[in-house]
């Protein structure tokens, strides 16, 4: 029986292949019709046999292209035309830009099998792509996503490439990135002072040169990478050297699964995870025994690994490395250098040699940092590959532009029902990463072609972010820390109406004008109120505590016990040997440039100092980091004592823990197990107050967010605890429960506060 069906299909379902995938579709099926792209998605009539039409509409659900995402499918019976020929018919308005721009995807298996055809026309050409796979986001400089919108309107199709664009058959129909050697970009090798060097082959003298211990700066899709050979401890001992970067840990770059079997220990879900569109890097267990250097990821139990997502990667590791320290270019702090000579100029003295394009990088993008853990992805750093992707949030909302805060920054656009996270900008101390986070705003203007009337920022009145939003002449909303990461986790979750938001995180302004960080919040969309907090404590030295850890656990060591705690201290050995005990003393005394806090991370850094993991850092969080390495991976049975006060708000006491810790460590309990009891207690006394709030308010959803909660232990212990005691928690996926997922919350609450 012959019939006509209409199909509406939204959400990502432009620019990414899908019309030549329905055209496919429906000639394979032998059936008539259109397919159109439309302002509100792609539009659809298909004609002929009912069975081949069910078959057709299963198969566009089942098998549609890897970038596609669709949100909603509409369909319709129509009237049978006697249609029985297929076409694509030109769009009704390009040109709008409420088409979505696709982030960028690693290279396809197709395009691998091509690349090392000698056969191929495309042999080892550095810069083969499809419909399904290379730059998207990165090569954007305009919309709609059209070649001449692109860097890539620098090159001008051969007549080859030009029929594969035209050609709904081709697996490059509509690749607006498509090239070739013959008419496309091309690499090159410079010297540390930018002059090219003359050789056949740039790929294998840059593997020989790599292979010589050389730092090579590898311009790759959203930005140059730091590339060294992750076996050679002398290289990257002189690259830690050179970038001032003594202990952060070196993500790496391994050629295939196999390789990075060797050298942590992996899941079927961090495989897939390292597999995926999206190559982020994963954070994955360490396996002890390898042949990294140990100059990789120092005192870390982790390691970030990344499989290769571009044609250049896939070539210098194909045959000759284990694995390549790939750390993003630019000095600690900065952004990620994008041009070739910003490069040159910024990474002078660093990098050796320059592995240069000639394909501009429009939209400055970092890798992205994910983790598994409990049973599901977890982005850290959501940039390259998740970017500009939206989130869909449970209703429609005013437009707002959400500038984050101040550590980790990311912007938001709240457009309708969909918000825009921007890539991860970094911190604002530098004039560098301020014209970053500048560039991201327009950027996100021009991807989702919305330019808000309100927007939303931190409390804090000394953030950068704040004094820009008061420069802008749009109507302000102030969103206090704690309430915007609380919402932040909403917003990613679908749910609206009062929750109990536990932020555990680093630094956030509170409304007493102290530094807020351990907080149990009452919250919805539009407002909170703070139930309770981790009892607050000193920071003496304010911002100096932050870097040297052992300020805070002195001051927390003389809290609690008082006139013994120079005994104490002497014995676990806290204060580094040029710091005398009568000046610490002084400044926590007298509270010169002492703040109070209740922070988490704060605590954590303190204790990892008492147990003796680190007096110092080098990086925010490293202590906690640290701690929880120690562990090794699991919480224990023994819980520290604390007390839970009840005042006009209830006060969570960790003092009587950090008695015990301190006291259980002089007399010799293992780091191991002081670490492992330190989180049982954290896990166990945040259920408590959950369960305290829950009696007062009757409320039994919890939304875990915050910095703290990368910490996978803490993570998954405070779920399943939680989940025993028959709360509905809900938790980040795809949304950095960091500061870089802040301004979703911002926009969240200004906009339910302006609509
Ligand atoms: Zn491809
Ligand atoms: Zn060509
Ligand atoms: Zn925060």
């Amino acid at each position: 029986m012959t019939k006509r069906l209409r199909l509406r299909f939204s959400g990502i379902v432009q620019g990414v292949g899908f019309r030549p995938f329905v055209y496919r579709l429906a000639v394979a099926h032998g059936l008539g019709g259109f397919v159109q792209n439309r302002l509100d998605g792609v539009f659809v009539e298909i004609e002929g046999n009912d069975k081949a039409i069910e078959a057709f509409v299963y198969r566009t659900a089942a098998e549609l292209p890897p970038l596609a995402q669709i949100s909603e499918i509409y369909t319709e019976d129509a009237e049978p035309i006697g249609e029985s020929s297929f076409r694509i018919i030109p769009s009704e308005d390009e040109g709008r830009p409420d088409v979505l721009v696709s982030p960028d995807a690693a290279t396809c298996r197709e395009c691998l099998q091509e690349l090392f055809d000698p056969d191929d026309r495309r042999f080892r050409y550095p810069f083969i792509n499809c419909s399904n796979c290379g730059p998207r986001l990165t090569i954007v400089t305009n919309t709609p996503f059209e070649r001449k919108n692109t860097s890539m309107a620098d090159f001008t199709l051969c007549e080859k490439c030009r029929q594969e664009h035209q050609d709904p058959l081709s697996r490059r129909f509509h690749a607006e990135p498509n090239a070739c050697p013959e008419c496309g970009p091309e690499i090159w090798l410079a010297d540390a002072k930018g002059s090219r060097l003359d050789c056949a082959d740039p790929l294998r003298k840059t593997i020989e040169l790599l292979k010589e211990g050389k730092a090579v700066a590898v311009k790759g899709l959203g930005g140059f990478h730091l590339c060294a050979d992750a076996a050679n401890s002398e290289a990257l001992g002189r690259l830690r050297k050179r970038k001032f970067r003594e202990e952060k840990p070196f993500a790496i770059m391994m050629r295939d699964i196999e390789r990075a079997r060797a050298v942590a220990e992996l899941t079927s879900d961090e495989e897939k995870l390292l597999g995926s569109a999206e190559r982020p890097i994963v954070l994955v267990k360490k396996k002890a025994e390898s042949t990294l250097s140990p100059f990789v990821a120092p005192g870390m139990a982790d390691l970030g690994v990344m499989l290769p997502y571009t044609p250049v990667q896939h070539l210098l590791l194909r045959e000759d490395f284990e694995a390549l320290v790939m750390t993003s270019a630019n000095q600690t702090g900065e952004p990620v250098c994008t041009s070739n000579s910003e490069a040159l100029r910024r990474l002078k003295g660093i990098a050796d040699y320059f592995l240069f394009h000639n394909r501009n990088i429009a939209v400055r993008c970092d890798d992205s940092v994910t983790m598994f853990a409990q049973g599901a992805q977890r982005v850290l750093r959501r940039s390259r590959g998740y970017v500009p992707k939206p989130l869909v949030l449970a209703r429609q909302y005013p437009s707002v532009l959400g500038l984050g805060a101040h550590l980790k920054t990311a912007v938001c656009i709240l457009k309708g029902d969909f918000a825009f996270l921007s890539q991860y900008v970094g911190n604002m101390d530098t004039p560098e990463t301020r014209e970053f986070f500048h560039e991201s705003i327009a950027n996100l203007r021009r991807v989702t072609g919305c330019d808000p009337d309100i927007v939303a920022c931190d409390m804090h009145p000394d953030y950068y972010t704040t004094w820009v939003s008061t420069q802008m002449e749009r109507r302000v909303v102030q969103v206090q820390h704690h309430h915007a990461h609380i919402a932040s986790c909403m917003a990613e979750n679908r749910i609206t109406g009062d929750v109990i938001g536990l932020a555990m995180d680093w630094t956030g302004y509170g409304l007493d004008r102290r530094i807020w960080g351990g907080e149990f919040l009452v919250a919805d969309e539009a407002d909170f109120q703070r139930a309770g907090h981790i009892r607050y404590f000193p920071l003496p030295g304010g911002d100096a505590s932050v870097k040297q850890p052992w300020r805070i656990a002195a001051a927390l060591l003389m809290e609690c016990f008082e006139d013994d705690w120079k005994k104490m201290a002497e014995k676990l050995k806290i204060l580094p040997e040029d710091i005398p005990y009568e000046s610490v003393e002084a400044v926590v005394r007298q509270k010169v440039q002492t703040v109070f806090t209740s922070s988490l991370g704060r605590v954590f850094d303190a204790v990892s100092c008492i147990l003796g993991v680190r007096r110092q850092v080098s990086f925010e969080g490293q202590a906690a980091m640290e701690l929880e390495a120690c562990a090794g991976g699991s919480s224990s049975s023994k819980v520290l004592p604390y007390d839970i006060l009840m005042d006009r708000e209830i006060i969570l006491d960790f003092y009587p823990a950090i008695r015990r810790l301190a006291e259980e460590r002089v007399r010799g309990m293992s780091v191991r197990d002081l670490s492992g009891a330190f989180h049982a207690t954290l896990i166990q006394s945040f259920a408590k107050v959950a369960q305290e709030i829950r009696d007062a308010t009757g409320l039994n959803r919890v939304v875990l967010s915050g910095g703290c909660f990368q910490n996978r232990l803490l993570l998954s212990g405070c779920v399943a605890e939680l989940d025993l005691k028959g709360f509905d928690v809900y938790t980040h996926y795809l949304v950095p429960p960091n500061d870089s997922g802040l301004s979703l919350g911002q926009v969240l609450v200004a906009g339910t506060v302006a609509g």
